[in-house]
């Protein structure tokens, strides 16, 4: 028989991992997790490897071969439960059959409710799930992945510990075979953000209308400009210690770009931060389906005037 470890699959967060597994060994998981952070960054991998190991006949960090790791691998286990959305959202009755799937008796270690995509449930469907949160039966355990804390309901949030997942570096993101954006775009977007947090609002205001008229590009824009940030505030923190100049462009995600990222690293930590807090609140707009041009337009005037 093959052995699947789905947590061997998992490429980065190595602390997430260590800390998830030992709750797990410790067997003092919460009623419910949420898992946020950037999307397609493994976040869903990591949840169904610590249901594996939850769900494990013989170790508390999965041993990958016996037949509940098999099952749980094959996403056939009784024990896991999965709930993606097969629309824009997931709707009540999903959440309804789940609360019913829970009523009856679990067989085997327990049962693992896996929802992602957990931003797209309605409020009725969240509302839905919220007793089985609060109250669930015995060795259930639910886990609940969203892009950010903000986008799941209050309630559900409040009842859930909140486990953090940052970005893949570049290379974990080859090594998974995650395709890169492609350089053009993002010398684009790199350009776009020079402009943005310099002066030139009315420019910056219509690069963005021309290029990231859409909701899609839009949200691709602002994870590439957070990264930009990220990486410019690595620069900058580097240019204050003693360091390889080789050291810190290894550490830089989008090194190709350095001439703009130095660009970005002259302006103040506090800017950076400012213009950091607008990008991730345009991104919930965007999220929350504002609209579009109004978002990126305030995200402008937001930073040319910080
Ligand atoms: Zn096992």
């Amino acid at each position: 028989m093959v052995v699947v470890r789905i947590l061997d699959q998992v490429v980065g967060h190595r602390v997430a991992i260590e800390k998830l597994l030992r709750t797990v060994e410790q067997e003092r998981l919460p009623p419910s997790w949420l898992f946020v952070g950037p999307q397609k960054q493994g976040k869903k991998l990591v949840a169904l490897g610590v249901a594996q190991a939850f769900l494990c006949e013989r170790s508390r960090a999965a041993c990958g071969n016996c037949p509940s790791c098999q099952r749980v691998a094959r996403r056939q286990s009784e024990g896991l439960i999965l709930l993606e959305p097969q629309g824009p959202t997931i709707k009540i009755e999903s959440a309804r059959q789940i609360v019913n799937d829970l009523s009856l008796t679990a067989l085997g270690r327990g049962r693992v409710v896996l929802i992602d995509d957990a931003e797209k449930l309605t409020a009725q469907a969240a509302n839905a799930l919220l007793k089985s949160v609060e109250e669930p039966p015995p060795r259930t355990h639910f886990i609940f992945i969203a892009p950010s804390r903000d986008s799941v309901l209050g309630t559900l949030r409040s009842r859930s510990q909140i486990v953090r997942f940052g970005s893949l570096t570049r290379e974990e993101r080859s090594a998974i075979g995650g395709e890169d954006v492609d350089v053009e775009i993002r010398t684009r977007a790199v350009q776009v953000l020079v402009e943005m947090l310099g002066s030139g609002r009315v420019d910056a205001v219509a690069q963005l209308r021309e290029q990231a008229g859409d909701r899609e590009t839009a949200l691709l824009y602002i994870k590439l400009w957070l990264e930009f940030i990220r990486d410019s505030w690595v620069l900058k923190s580097a240019a204050g210690v003693t360091k390889a100049p080789a050291a810190t462009q290894n550490e830089s995600l989008n090194s190709d770009l350095l001439e703009q990222l130095q660009v970005l690293s002259a302006y103040p930590f506090e800017k950076l931060g400012l213009a950091s807090r607008a990008i991730l609140q345009a991104e919930r707009d965007l999220q929350s389906n504002c609209d579009v041009n109004l978002t990126l337009e305030n995200l402008v005037y937001q930073n040319a005037g910080s």
